[in-house]
């Protein structure tokens, strides 16, 4: 095909290998990371005159975790809102969560869940996402655009776990950029190197802190890093989930720099590098109290297996049953975000309207 550029957008399962090898274009510098995790997911429709369960959720739905087994609710619009259930991917136990019966009966043993399940029909079957990893590629290799005219838009160009919620923003502003500098710069190797300097380097740190962030839970939930290890110097990728970001709800000023980061107006590692965050992190980290989680095997191993047939419910059950009495974040309510002392309620208010006057922004 003639062009004067071409842009690729295919997304995750992108034909972009064989298209270079093809024209013996390469190399490409490429980074790949497993997220080691698989979502369930399935779509309720709130039923007629009810509303959505209120809670103290700093994203719109209660959220979860305990070693091996984790859930968020995301609300929708139409009056619909999905539910993510995700284990292990090598959890063979726990792989039919795909089965409807199963997918309900572990949602019900997690208290902040009973309420959207009493309130809303589903829409859909359940959804399984597996195979989960995340990549990050330039085609410019040790200062060298391995090809020109063409440039990685979205996905293509970086993708980590679905989670993080970063690709729909990500694609957004590669195109942005992109426009940009294909403006600025008529000669195609200038662009190659420019696009690369704007984009890859920020995709680049955001890929090996999601990375890292999978590399942890993984380590987490398999008992390799207990409680004691979710410090900034053992793991600040756990240090940042389990203590940074609860502690935004009590701090405005830690509120904001999460709320820029997760909304990817500041680099992927700005929390983890700031030494004002840290100081202020570990002041809050006493006042969320509670270990958040007893150690795996008391709630994920030594059960029965799910079976897969349709009475497989009851040992799923009895086996996440103690997930449900774990709290989600140290110090955590039934909702999974802790007791809301009065001025937090208020520092709750300022976190919701960053995090949209922050999505509005990007
Ligand atoms: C379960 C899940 C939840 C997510 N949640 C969020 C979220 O909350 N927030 C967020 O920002 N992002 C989220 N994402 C990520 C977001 O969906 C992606 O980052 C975004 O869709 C990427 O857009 P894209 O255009 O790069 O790729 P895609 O949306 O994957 O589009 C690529 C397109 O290219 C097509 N294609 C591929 N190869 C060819 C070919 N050879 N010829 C022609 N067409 C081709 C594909 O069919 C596809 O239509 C989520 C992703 C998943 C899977």
């Amino acid at each position: 095909m003639e062009a004067d550029l071409i842009v690729c957008a295919t997304g995750r399962a992108t034909p972009l290998g064989r298209w270079l090898a093809a024209i013996g274009a390469g190399p490409i510098a490429e980074e790949r990371a497993e997220c080691g995790l698989t979502h369930y997911s399935r779509h309720y429709r709130l039923r007629s005159g009810l509303v959505l369960p209120a809670g103290p959720w700093m994203l719109g739905g209660p959220r979860g975790e305990t070693p091996g087994f984790s859930f968020a609710v995301f609300p929708g619009d139409n009056r619909t809102f999905s539910l993510m259930q995700t284990v292990r991917a090598d959890d063979r136990a726990l792989h039919n969560l795909h089965q409807e019966n199963a997918f309900t009966t572990a949602a019900s043993a997690q208290a902040p869940l009973g309420p959207f399940l009493e309130c809303a029909d589903p829409i859909t079957p359940v959804r399984q996402m597996g195979r989960l990893h995340s990549q990050w590629r330039s085609l410019v290799a040790g200062g060298h655009p391995a090809v020109l005219g063409l440039h990685l838009v979205g996905d293509v160009q970086c993708h980590t776990n679905p989670v993080y919620g970063h690709g729909a923003s990500d694609a957004v502003s590669h195109a942005h950029h992109l426009a940009q500098i294909v403006d600025q710069h008529p000669d195609l190797r200038d662009q190659a190197l420019a696009y690369d300097v704007a984009v890859s380097t920020n995709t680049r740190t955001r890929f090996q802190v999601a990375a890292v962030e999978d590399r942890d839970r993984l380590r987490h939930w398999t008992g390799e890093l207990t409680e004691g290890d979710i410090t900034p110097d053992r793991s600040i990728a756990l240090y940042q989930r389990h203590v940074i970001y609860p502690a935004a709800a009590c701090d405005p000023i830690l509120a904001r720099a999460v709320c820029r980061q997760i909304n990817l107006l500041d680099p992927g590692d700005s929390l983890q590098h700031n030494p004002e965050i840290l100081a202020r992190a570990a002041r809050a980290a006493p006042h969320l109290a509670q270990p958040p989680c007893p150690p795996a095997p008391s709630c994920c191993t030594g059960l029965t297996p799910v079976t897969a047939s349709k009475s497989g419910g009851e040992p799923l059950t009895e086996r996440l049953g103690a997930c449900a009495q774990t709290p989600f974040l140290p110090g955590a309510d039934r909702h999974g975000l802790g007791p809301i002392p009065a001025p937090a309620r208020a520092c709750r208010c300022v976190l919701a309207v960053s995090f949209m006057l922050s999505n509005d922004h990007s």
